[in-house]
């Protein structure tokens, strides 16, 4: 579904993602694992088309999409879930849920839209009043997701979704993301928390300083203690 190659991204002369290559394939979760500062939010961030790389390819089932804007991506299924959740602190709910929706224009879509979302996440039904930085932050994260939702991606990209989370609302969280891939949408993550994320996806990249220097099944990379304890320490 989603293929990249040969990617080389940078913030003015400085080089950090060097030559990168990977897939993900329809109905897959694939997470790309590595520590702080190793590249991770920038190869998201140029997908999506936020940044723009250096050179290499971006190719979206089967169509180039390095030059595509990021609300035209939304448009062709691809949604990001940003690092820091970044809802709209002084609007409801509700009004977060249709902002996510702003590309679409037949309101009983959206309603019926929202109503699928309470449904599948019953605390916002609940609170759909209340300000969204008045929620906690595990509720805060389930909003962005639900955000996302709205446009009803087939493809979804987050952004270390456990970011200062308490580890039972990452498992919550984890748990959702699981649900969303069982329901037909593809899932892409970047992540610190190697042991959650490697416990729903099917294959994963290891990144150390912008280059993947490890690959596999979660299983493959879980029993690659050596390696996995050196760059991930947290497995
Ligand atoms: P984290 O887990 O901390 O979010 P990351 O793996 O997502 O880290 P990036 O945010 O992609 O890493 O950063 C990769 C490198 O690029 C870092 O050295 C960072 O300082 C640098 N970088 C990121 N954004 C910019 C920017 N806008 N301008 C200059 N350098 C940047």
């Amino acid at each position: 579904m989603l293929r990249v190659e040969n990617l080389t991204i940078g913030y003015g002369k400085t080089e950090v993602v060097h030559n990168i290559s990977f897939h993900v394939n329809q109905g897959e979760v694939v997470t790309i694992l590595g520590a702080n500062g190793a590249g991770k939010s920038t190869i998201l961030n140029t997908i999506v088309g936020l940044h723009k790389a250096k050179s290499g390819n971006i190719i979206f089932e089967d169509v180039e999409i390095s030059n595509v804007r990021p609300d035209q991506q939304v448009s062709k299924g691809i949604r990001i879930v940003p690092e820091g959740r970044q809802i709209f602190p002084q609007h409801t709910v509700m009004e977060n849920l249709l902002l996510g929706a702003h590309i679409v224009k037949d309101t009983k879509k959206i309603n019926s839209r929202i109503q699928s979302i309470y449904e599948r996440f019953p605390r916002l039904e609940e609170r759909k009043m209340q300000l969204g930085g008045t929620l906690s932050g595990g509720e805060q994260q389930m909003l962005a997701i639900a955000r996302s939702l709205m446009t009803e991606p087939s493809f979804l990209i987050l952004d270390e979704p456990s970011l200062g989370l308490a580890p039972i609302i990452v498992n919550e969280v984890f748990d959702l993301l699981k649900q969303i891939s069982s329901s037909g949408v593809t899932v892409l993550l970047v992540e610190q928390m190697a042991n959650s994320a490697l416990k729903i996806s099917n294959r994963a990249y290891v990144i150390e300083t912008g280059r993947f220097v490890l690959d596999g099944t979660g299983e493959e990379i879980k029993n690659n203690t050596d390696v996995a304890k050196a760059y991930l320490g947290n497995i």
